[in-house]
């Protein structure tokens, strides 16, 4: 199972982060986890198929969740998709897809099956199939929202083949039958039993989605013993008051979830646009549950590393990754910018970008004040040392040093922000 982030912005994109989408690869299959606006185009870059989409599932209807659903089911049509697609979320998801096809006077060449989720539910197991279900569960955000936890079923043993072979066993179709619990008789009469050749049958792999939301007791039954947990982290602690009274979490809510569920692998994402580094959140998250891991865009997240690895290449530079390359340079700063200059003096390099991004993107009502941090400023606060880069190296070592702390904004420039 591999778990591709797609988009960890909250409510509003940012210039690095896109809107809520999390895509699960398993068996050459995809499942997407909300279809945030540039879904469809984030899948491209993350080298996951569009076609290979079984189910995509639908939290709740704040439209940065499913913005980009419309636009990637019309993709799927212009591809001339004929195989069912699942469509799962709350009441109202087959009024609103039906509404727009018929608006926009298209019949579909493939069947959409719609699972509605109503609001009285305790659970429900929205997808059954034969090696995997998922479930959803009411969460506690403004409006009616679940999370979701996607489990495989557990997987046969594993057959001894040496030992099979030596008991006679030489036909697949036996192979086959002991795999599935049968015994075989062999042509002289003699019975081999399965379970002397199939070892203990291994259990699934198991994720679950939980945004947006505050604590609450069904996201640890959604998460309990997952092997990753993808929570959100909208704020970090001492925003927990604003947290509260826009139903969603902060870093230490994702993380005693994780520490309550047990579960193996906390990965936090659904950051506010006011973190330009969102490390702080995963220090904080770090403090309570480890492994704590910070969802980065593009970047595959695996249950089983040593066969999974290069199933799912992507197809761009993940910003971060390219950071961290670059952190012996000096004059090395973040933005698209600096990537076409030419390397003549470091010193001049880190002039020119300056004075740059001085003059330019300052238009915006909300840019003015010089009291917020923000990434106008951001690359000069970066120059010496490299920070971000440093961050990124302590990440991919597992290990977790002090980062600077990032003064979030105040309420009343956030007008438009979670
Ligand atoms: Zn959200």
């Amino acid at each position: 199972m591999i778990i591709v982030p797609l988009g960890v912005a909250s409510a509003t994109p940012t210039a690095t982060r896109h809107l809520s989408s999390v895509a699960l690869w398993r068996e050459g299959d995809v499942h997407l986890f909300d279809c945030g606006e540039n879904a469809q185009m984030r899948m491209l870059q993350a080298g996951l198929k569009r076609s290979k989409i079984e189910n995509i599932f639908i939290t709740h209807f704040d439209v940065d969740h499913y913005s980009g659903l419309i636009g990637l089911i019309s993709t799927l049509q212009l591809q001339r998709r004929e195989k069912e697609l699942t469509l799962v979320g709350p009441k109202g998801i087959k009024e609103y897809v039906e509404w727009n096809f018929n608006f926009a006077n298209i019949d579909l060449n493939f069947d959409l099956n719609f699972v509605e989720i109503s609001e009285d539910i305790e659970s429900e197991r929205v997808v059954d199939k034969d090696d995997y279900f998922v479930e959803a569960r009411p969460l506690n955000h403004t409006k009616f929202c679940v999370g979701y936890r996607f489990q495989e079923k557990d997987k046969p043993g594993k057959v001894d083949a040496d030992k099979a072979e030596a008991l006679g066993i030489t036909e697949d179709e036996q192979y086959k039958a002991l795999k599935a619990g049968e015994d075989v008789e062999l042509e002289d009469g003699k019975v081999i039993k399965s379970y002397d050749i199939v070892g203990h049958p291994r259990p699934g792999d198991s994720f679950a989605y939980i945004t947006d939301t505050k604590y609450c007791p069904n996201s640890v039954k959604l998460a309990m013993n997952t092997n990753i947990l993808y929570h959100e982290a909208t704020f970090s602690d001492n925003l927990a008051d604003k947290a509260a009274e826009t139903g969603h979490s902060t870093s230490s809510d994702a993380a005693r979830v994780a520490n309550e569920a047990q579960t193996k692998l906390l990965v936090i994402g659904h950051f506010s646009a006011r973190y330009t580094n969102p490390f702080i959140l995963l220090r904080e998250a770090r403090e309570k549950f480890f492994p704590a891991w910070l969802a980065t865009e593009l970047r595959p997240i695996y249950t089983d590393p040593a066969q999974e690895k290069g199933i799912v290449k992507q197809k761009v530079y993940i910003k971060e990754i390219d950071e961290s390359k670059k952190s012996s340079g000096r004059g090395q700063s973040r933005g698209g910018g600096d990537r076409k200059k030419r390397h003549s003096s470091s010193r001049d390099d880190s002039k020119r970008f300056r004075k740059r991004r001085s003059s330019s993107g300052r238009g915006g009502p909300d840019r003015g004040s010089s009291r917020r941090s923000n990434s106008d400023n951001q690359p000069r606060r970066k120059r010496r040392p490299d920070r971000s880069s440093r961050d990124q190296n302590d990440y991919d070592k597992g290990t977790s040093r002090p980062t600077k702390h990032i003064t979030p904004r105040t309420p009343f420039d956030d007008f438009d922000r979670f």
